[in-house]
């Protein structure tokens, strides 16, 4: 099997020590790629070419309409080759087809929507103390970025960054996952297709501890984005402190999803299912943790116990299947553990909670869809993300009860509830403290509208505008027409 290289300056090139790491599909453990392992020097190599590339390269001063023409033909190129991409995508993480090509078309989306945003962001003239002066604001690349990417949306989570960076006009560095780089690999090679300048996009695969480390480290990087765990977030906020480099950080997630007993409770449990099961639960934003108002408790868990013993798991290329493996043993191992815990901390398990026995399964990383109930804020299992196909229920009386209990979380990337009652609507959703809520509805996200989390879920918001406006710095040009003397040391000899 060839070893996919790294992309370097414009080209493709073999690690400096020639090592290389094998990726295998969760599904069943087959060998599906082999790529290159870069390490420090490599990261270094690549960092130096982004720097020249936005130092001497054409690629800031291109102007914005010809850098947003390009960014949009790379969305087309995307969606050209969507099949090829949601295919790589499924073998290596697992998930579903049908969950990988709609990945893709979004990826095909956000290309054109930042393409077309290029050259809306003008600056903007000030009120200035002075009439005879201009103020004005511009925003300029922020430089050199080091865009760090995790392994369950491996494409889609890159391409939020890859796109807004690419339109402020940024050059950068991307490390991918190194569970799930084939993706990146050919994103890269449809990149090199559209002719962006050498050393504007860098592609280097290679492990968090050192690749990633030297990205948020590097006194040559001006701003790392990262998406990933709180404990590998907490690890590059202090890196960055050495060159105070600009930090993007989206983190996890430990999102309430709460049903008062006045809502639409049977349309709801078909986005309970999807919130918690897509992709087996690897999902920031994963409504893992239900709190049901009282009078219908035992009638949506009843329902969703019916539903989820359903559901069906299997090879996520082949048609039919609802939920694919976890990503590794040691995720699964993670996700039982959790399980065994909250089991031993006083939850009920519901169904699943152990991995399936069939043949067919055996040699993937599967684990049974799981409901627990009789949970409470002060379980382990409510208080950490578990990422795998977990869904627990907590009980609630009365709604103060329901958003102390839901706020009660390190986290705030997204809550969601259900009412049909137009002021609880209004004072729930200020009172729940997250960066996206969702009223009669759950995961739902766009490109249009920002992303990102309160508290310990993160810093800043991708997507939207606001996702191209992190990636610059904001400049003040104040220009006098008319200086006047001044006389703060004394006149003029
Ligand atoms: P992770 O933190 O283990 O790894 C993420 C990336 O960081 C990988 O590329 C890894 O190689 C790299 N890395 C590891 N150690 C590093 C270090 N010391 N310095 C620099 N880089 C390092 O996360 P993961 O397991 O790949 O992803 C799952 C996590 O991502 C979950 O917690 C999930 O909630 C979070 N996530 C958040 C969002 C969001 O939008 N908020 C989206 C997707 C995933």
């Amino acid at each position: 099997m060839e070893v996919q290289r790294l992309y370097l300056d414009g080209h493709w090139i073999r690690p400096l020590k020639g090592e290389s790491r094998s990726i295998i599909n969760p599904c069943n453990q087959e060998k599906i790629g082999e790529v290159a392992e870069a390490d420090r020097e490599d990261a270094k190599k690549a960092i130096a070419a982004a720097k020249r590339a936005f130092q001497e390269g054409t690629w800031p001063e291109t102007p914005a309409s010809q850098r947003g023409k390009m960014i949009y033909e790379l969305g087309e190129l995307i969606e050209k080759n969507k099949a090829r991409l949601a295919e790589i995508e499924t073998l290596n993480t697992g998930k579903t087809y049908s969950e990988s090509l709609w990945d893709m078309d979004d990826i095909a989306g956000i290309f054109r929507y930042y393409g077309g945003l290029t050259d809306k962001t003008a600056g903007e003239l000030l009120h200035s103390p002075n009439p005879h002066s201009q103020s004005r604001l511009e925003r300029e690349p922020v430089g050199v970025v080091g865009l760090i990417c995790p392994w369950n949306y491996p494409l889609l989570q890159a391409a939020w960054k890859i796109a807004p960076a690419l339109a402020a006009g940024c050059t950068m560095v991307i490390k991918p996952s190194e569970l799930t780089p084939l993706s990146t690999l050919l994103f890269t090679e449809l990149a090199e297709q559209i002719g962006f300048p050498p050393g504007v996009i860098n592609t280097v695969t290679g492990p968090g501890s050192t690749v990633g480390a030297e990205l948020a480290e590097s006194w040559e990087v001006d701003m790392v984005s990262f998406t990933g765990g709180v404990v590998t977030g907490k690890k590059i906020m202090q890196a960055a402190a050495g060159n105070v480099k600009k930090i993007a950080l989206e983190l996890g997630g430990k999102n309430p999803h709460i049903l008062f007993a006045d809502s639409d409770w049977e349309t709801a449990v078909d986005f309970i299912l999807n919130g918690v099961f897509f992709h087996a639960g690897q999902i920031c934003s994963a409504g893992t943790r239900l709190m049901l108002e009282e009078p219908i408790h035992d009638q949506v868990v009843e329902r969703l116990t019916d539903r989820i013993e359903k559901i069906k798991l299997g090879n996520g290329m082949d048609e039919g299947t609802q939920m694919g493996p976890l990503i590794s043993e040691a995720q699964r191992q993670k996700v039982a553990q959790h399980v065994n815990q909250a089991v031993k901390e006083g939850a009920k398990l519901v169904c699943g909670g152990k991995v399936p026995s069939e043949k067919h399964l055996e040699n993937g990383f599967f684990y049974e869809p799981t409901l627990l109930t009789r949970c409470h804020p002060g379980m382990t299992i409510v208080q950490e993300e578990v990422f795998g196909p977990v869904l627990h229920i907590e009980r609630f009386a009365t709604e103060t009860e329901a958003i102390r209990k839901a706020n009660d979380t390190i986290y705030g990337l997204s809550a969601g509830f259900w009412s049909k009652d137009p002021a609880r609507i209004q004072r729930v959703s200020k009172a729940l403290r997250f960066g996206t809520v969702w009223v009669n509805d759950f995961n739902t996200y766009f490109t249009q509208a920002p992303w990102g989390g309160y508290k310990q879920s993160g810093l800043g918001r991708e997507l939207g505008p606001t996702g191209l406006e992190e990636f610059t710095e904001i400049k003040h040009v104040y220009q006098n027409f008319n200086p006047q003397p001044t006389h703060w040391f004394g006149s003029k000899a």
